[in-house]
């Protein structure tokens, strides 16, 4: 990609232009040290014109439904004239099989909306630093006047969790009746949630999406109550019918309002911020650590050492680290 003067990046985005923002993004997703120098420096100027949007987390396993929403409710949304930008943090696109979330047929009628702007999970590189490539993407969507932005992931592994970290509210998408192992969840996902929507809530489906709506709100009251005192409500919708979608934005809204006058949101938002500080400082360590060549050589014979049960573990560590 030809590079172009910073400027031209930030005015740009400052005028919404969506062909220069789906450029600068593509900076910061690369690898080169350049184009992130370039992106580092973009984002920089653009920083006064971040964080004016409502950042949602969405998650779910596989099959609950999550892209059928996003379209409903980045319709509904953009139907009022809201600007919507949806992201994801796919963590199964780490591997060389492919990834959960990619495939581009998805969202057709959102994709072709004039307000709205897809852009899929960045793929390759560790898990946090694809994070934080979105969190970095989430504030170039903020400045190019993105009013919402979603961030969609898929209930496996560790992607709850990080998206949860960079949100001001975090959404769970359920099934009914497949029960709780079946859906990978662990509590812990459970008690991130800002609200839990039970998908597919239509024809045969919608007695039993009304029977988990209950058990799921009776197992949130054993919870301990937030710190905000928000009290995570449970609903069914159905993306199919259109029912549940406005409803669920009303609650994302009052949250938001409470946040806003609790000062909760931005105390959460700096935490968030601080997060990110140490995770990056986390992750750049431990490439330069990991990066050298000699080091790796060295690392090779350790490991095989440390295999053969001539090394402790410990040692080996002492003794690579010592050359650090
Ligand atoms: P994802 O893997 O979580 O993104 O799930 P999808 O959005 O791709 O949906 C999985 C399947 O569920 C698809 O066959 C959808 O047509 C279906 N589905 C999604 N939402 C609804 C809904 O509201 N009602 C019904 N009946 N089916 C739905």
């Amino acid at each position: 990609m030809r590079r172009l003067p910073p400027d031209h990046y930030i005015s740009g985005i400052r005028a919404g232009d969506r062909l220069v923002l789906s450029r600068a993004i593509t900076l910061v997703e690369s690898q080169l040290e350049s184009d992130q120098e370039l992106a580092l420096a973009v984002l920089e100027q653009v920083l006064p014109q971040t964080g004016r949007s409502v950042r949602i987390g969405i998650t779910g396993v596989p099959g609950v439904g999550k892209s059928t929403f996003i379209e409903a409710f980045g319709k509904h949304l953009t139907k009022s004239g809201k600007k919507v930008a949806v992201l994801a943090i796919d963590p199964t696109s780490q591997r060389s099989h492919g990834s959960i979330l990619g495939d581009k047929t998805r969202m057709e009628t959102l994709s072709t909306d004039p307000l709205a702007y897809i852009r899929p999970s960045p793929s390759g590189g560790s898990l946090g630093g694809v994070a934080n490539k979105t969190r970095e993407t989430m504030l170039l969507c903020e400045a190019a006047g993105f009013e919402v932005v979603l961030i969609e992931t898929v209930g496996v592994g560790q992607s709850e969790t990080l998206v949860y970290g960079m949100v001001d509210f975090f959404l769970l998408l359920m099934l009914a009746g497949a029960g709780d192992e079946l859906q990978g969840m662990k509590r812990g996902i459970m008690e991130l949630a800002d609200a839990i929507a039970i998908t597919k809530a239509d024809g045969e489906n919608a007695t039993a999406a009304e029977r988990a709506r209950l058990e799921y709100q009776n197992a949130l009251h054993l919870f301990p109550p937030a710190p905000t005192n928000w009290a995570p409500p449970v609903l069914t919708c159905s993306a199919l019918q259109q029912r549940g979608i406005s409803e669920l934005w009303q609650i994302i809204s009052e949250h938001q309002q409470l946040g806003l006058q609790s000062g909760f949101r931005d105390r959460n938002r700096q935490q968030q911020n601080l997060d990110w500080l140490h995770s990056t400082i986390r992750q750049r360590l431990e490439s330069r650590f990991y990066n050298p060549p000699d080091r790796r050589e060295k690392l090779v014979q350790i490991e095989d050492a440390v295999r053969k049960g001539e090394m402790l573990p410990l040692q080996g560590a002492q003794h690579l680290l010592a050359s650090f």
